[in-house]
């Protein structure tokens, strides 16, 4: 074991706050990691505040991990102390069900291990994240990072990146289809950028004026501000598939309407019931399918990562310390994100 410092939420109502926390000496199949950068997920400030009722406290939070590997169980033979690699939000699952030999880890039908608050499957303990000093995880569930990629900017691909990518590369988008990515956060300005660069045609649909430019920046073709009830009916029946970011309750009938007949609402955001309800007739009249989506397996994010060195594709970041991160919630909470939080780690060591 060793003690390393980290910073955790304490309680639904506190703010994060350093803790200690024990790393388990490597075991045959794990790699020890010394974290460089870790990004900022929206999930992270739901599971701090336990939106989803699931949180065990104190729990450090973070899933979108970039870091050096230190040492190396004698089992591994894919990595070696000094490689560079990634950690994202699982770090182990049964690996035997239909969906682990399925390489989509993520729906292991035995629930795969959170990369924080899940309990470990091997020694019951609970799961600590990247917003800390190191991470030990079996080899499997570890990223090599492509050679020349910049790090910082590459650890959201971890989760906003795969988030988007992996229902992208489902439904099989590509040029010819129309897209509208709703919420231009982390996730979204990611989903923009990735459905560019597969062909389709995007629109954004942002509540924020001021992201318009920024949005045609990252790629989008088309910017629909959503509160404004002109511009949504003048989209109607427009778009092959709406990839859906937003974290909150929030009504989807008017973008199951700006989709054409056959067309598919892919939720990846929002968690929790849907309020105001879904109106069967937005689904029934155009068969219009409402589908869901969770981050994506490892296999399929080594894809995307080496997708995006390959096409020069990488997150717009905000570096901030640990020390900052507080701060950086508050921010998320407003929507006030352009387009991810990641942690410089070395902060955390300085002083602590
Ligand atoms: P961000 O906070 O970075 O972005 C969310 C965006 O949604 C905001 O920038 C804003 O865009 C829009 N938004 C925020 N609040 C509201 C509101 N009250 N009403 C309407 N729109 C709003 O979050 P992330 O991109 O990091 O995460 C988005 C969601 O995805 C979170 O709920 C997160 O937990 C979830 N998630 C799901 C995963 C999965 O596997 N399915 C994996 C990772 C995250 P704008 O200003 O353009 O309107
Ligand atoms: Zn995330």
């Amino acid at each position: 074991m060793t003690e390393v410092n980290a910073y955790a939420a304490h309680a639904d109502d506190q703010p994060l706050a350093p803790l200690t926390i024990d790393r388990r000496a490597p075991r045959p199949d794990d790699v020890a990691i010394e974290i460089l950068y870790c990004g900022v997920c929206h999930s992270d400030l739901h599971f701090a505040k336990n939106d989803w009722g699931l949180t065990r406290y104190p729990v450090v939070p973070g899933h979108e991990i970039v870091g050096r590997v230190t040492r190396v169980g004698d089992d591994v033979t894919r990595f070696k102390p000094g490689d560079v690699v990634g950690v994202g939000c699982m770090v182990d699952s049964c690996r035997t069900c239909a969906a682990c030999k399925d390489d989509v880890e993520q729906y292991c039908l035995n629930d795969f291990t959170m990369t924080y608050g899940s309990d470990d499957r091997h020694d019951g303990t609970m799961t600590q994240g990247g917003y800390s000093e190191s991470i030990v995880v079996s080899e499997h569930f570890v990223l090599t990072m492509p050679e020349g990629i910049d790090l910082p900017s590459a650890a959201p691909i971890l989760c906003a990146g795969i988030t988007t990518y992996s229902p992208l590369r489902h439904y099989g988008v590509r040029k010819g289809h129309k897209l509208g990515v709703i919420g231009m956060g982390g996730l979204g300005h990611m989903g923009v950028k990735l459905a560019k660069a597969l062909g389709a045609e995007v629109t954004v649909f942002t509540r924020s004026e001021d992201k318009v430019e920024e949005a045609k920046r990252h790629g989008a073709d088309h910017v629909v501000i959503s509160t404004d009830e002109a511009q949504m009916k003048a989209v109607a029946e427009t778009y092959d598939f709406m990839l859906d970011t937003v974290p909150v309750e929030h009504d989807i009938n008017p973008y199951l309407a700006a989709l054409k007949y056959d067309g598919t609402h892919i939720m990846v955001g929002l968690i929790n019931g849907l309020e105001p309800p879904v109106q069967g007739a937005n689904l029934i009249f155009k068969r219009r399918v409402l589908a869901g989506s969770l981050i994506g397996g490892i296999a399929e994010t080594q894809e995307l990562l080496n997708f995006c060195a390959e096409h020069n594709i990488t997150c717009d970041v905000e570096m901030i310390d640990m020390q900052n991160i507080n701060e950086a919630f508050e921010r998320m909470k407003k929507g006030d994100v352009h387009y991810r939080f990641v942690i410089d780690m070395a902060s955390l060591k300085s002083t602590t």
